[in-house]
């Protein structure tokens, strides 16, 4: 059997391996997860929810133990670990409030009509998933997944195998067997569970995948949802606050080393306060430490060679193409990439267009609001923006102009509990979390009477 290995990217020390499920297994294994479907569903709404309720006090458990497994498998920092390593259980109880309100029958009369709005299991989901949330980006689709009755196979990227499995370990202390399967390996398995029976493919991962995913999935017309990569741009009006928004700009470039699909990548600031900007940014980031997430550094190690490879390109690429290093730029070695802030950075460079997904921030200085939002707007992307701004009327009209899905005013993009997590343009479609993303993994069904 072969097996994939797990290497800790700090240190390149193997970790683990996992069995490679061969490819030509996965029509079987959706077989199997076909099969173990209609009990799963006669459980109903709140059956399910009771069971899968009880894995929230194992994650509890587990924060330390999963916490310490991110940090080695994919290197971001043990604090943002263990934040993540809680989220796995803390909110359970809540989202399956919501998910039995958001799914239970609704009936709609017009007087002449009686209708009833039913929210069926799809059958079987194919959830795929990045490394760089290696264990909430699959709770965000799998456990909706299953409470709305349908089973799962899931594929952990192959950066984090043992991060993807587990999670599926805790849920699978609950669950029927075969509810949830896991299979390993890279894109031949991903595209394996793409191209077999499953109903619906939820997909977290680069807009590549992504596009390929889609073409795929039309040849049966397979229900996708897409969450992809973002360029997300942060606009820094004339009256912001600047310390307040360099602080912004740091942690939300720097955070897991940058690899954050809502990271901010482009920086657009108004000329008159650009050198204050940029001077407050380059203080921040010039002490930012950098190291094993195991220790008390600020950023950790990219993922992999590959991935260090792209972000030192489009680096060097920028500066030879006339970006001025503010900050960083230089002291990277083995994984690590060195926080660095790029002035001057301008529309044609590779580092403003393509997703760079590590610790950069670009910044370009502009002369009018216009100016800012034109070149906000102007990617294929849309998942993330952030307006900074003083006066509370014009922040929010240039956050309404900001083509994104998510977008935050003096704050991160992410909304308020209950609210979807969403892209626009290439950044896909569909949504993590809320009443709307619930619905996603069933099949709507209306069955009528005379009233
Ligand atoms: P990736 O697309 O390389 O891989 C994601 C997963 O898809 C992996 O499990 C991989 O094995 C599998 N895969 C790759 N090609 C496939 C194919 N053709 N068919 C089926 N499966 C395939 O992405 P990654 O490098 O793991 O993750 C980083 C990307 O994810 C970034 O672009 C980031 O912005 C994005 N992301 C988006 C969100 C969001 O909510 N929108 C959240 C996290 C990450």
């Amino acid at each position: 059997m072969e097996t994939l290995k797990s290497h800790n990217p700090a240190t390149g020390e193997i970790l683990g391996e996992v069995e490679i499920t061969p490819a030509e297994e996965v029509p079987n294994i959706v077989a199997t997860a076909k099969a173990a479907q209609p009990a799963w569903g006669d459980l109903g709404l709140e059956g399910r929810a009771e069971l899968i309720k009880a894995t929230a006090d194992i994650f509890v458990d587990r924060v330390q133990e999963h916490g310490e497994l991110m940090t080695k498998e994919m290197g971001k920092p043990l604090k943002e670990a263990i934040g993540e390593a809680k989220s796995l259980g803390w909110g359970i109880e809540e989202e399956l409030a919501e998910i039995i309100e958001a799914l239970t029958p609704e009936v709609v009369e017009d007087g002449r009509l009686r209708s009833t709005i039913y929210h069926d299991p799809l059958g079987v989901v194919g959830a795929i998933t990045p490394w760089n949330f290696p264990m909430s980006m699959p709770a965000w689709m799998i456990l909706p997944s299953l409470a709305a009755g349908n089973t799962v196979v899931f594929k952990p990227s192959e950066e984090t195998p043992l991060c993807g499995q587990a999670y599926a370990d805790v849920l699978n202390e609950v669950l029927p067997k075969d509810v949830l399967i896991v299979i390993h390996g890279a894109d031949d398995q991903g595209k394996a569970i793409v191209q077999s029976d499953v109903d619906m493919i939820a997909f977290t991962g680069s807009r590549e995948a992504g596009k390929h995913i889609m073409r795929e999935a039309s040849g049966t017309l397979k229900r996708v949802v897409l969450e992809l990569g973002g360029k997300d741009p942060m606009i820094v009006l004339g009256d912001a606050d600047i310390a307040r928004a360099a602080k912004f700009a740091a942690s939300n470039s720097f955070r897991n080393a940058g690899q954050v699909c809502i990271s901010t990548e482009r920086i657009f600031v108004m000329d008159s306060v650009a050198q204050e900007f940029e001077h407050a940014l380059t203080e921040i980031a010039s002490v930012m430490t950098v190291g094993s997430g195991m220790g008390d550094a600020d950023v950790g190690p990219m993922v992999n060679s590959h991935q260090r490879d792209h972000v030192l390109g489009q680096l060097g690429a920028a500066i030879a193409g006339g970006a001025e290093v503010l900050a960083g730029g230089d002291g990277h070695y083995d994984n690590f990439v060195v926080p660095t802030v790029l002035g001057n950075v301008t529309d044609e460079m590779d580092i403003a267009n393509a997703e760079t997904f590590g610790p950069v921030a670009c910044v370009t200085r502009v002369s009018s609001v216009d100016e800012a939002v034109t070149k906000a707007n102007d990617t294929h992307f849309g998942l993330g923006a952030v307006v900074f701004g003083g006066d509370s009327e014009e922040t929010a009209e240039v956050a309404r102009r900001l083509t994104a899905g998510m977008i935050g005013i003096n704050s991160a993009p992410g909304g308020a509990v209950g609210t979807p997590w969403v892209g626009a343009r290439q950044s896909g479609f569909g949504f993590h979390k809320s009443p709307d993303g619930h619905k996603q993994f069933t099949q709507t069904r209306v069955v009528t009477s005379r009233a």
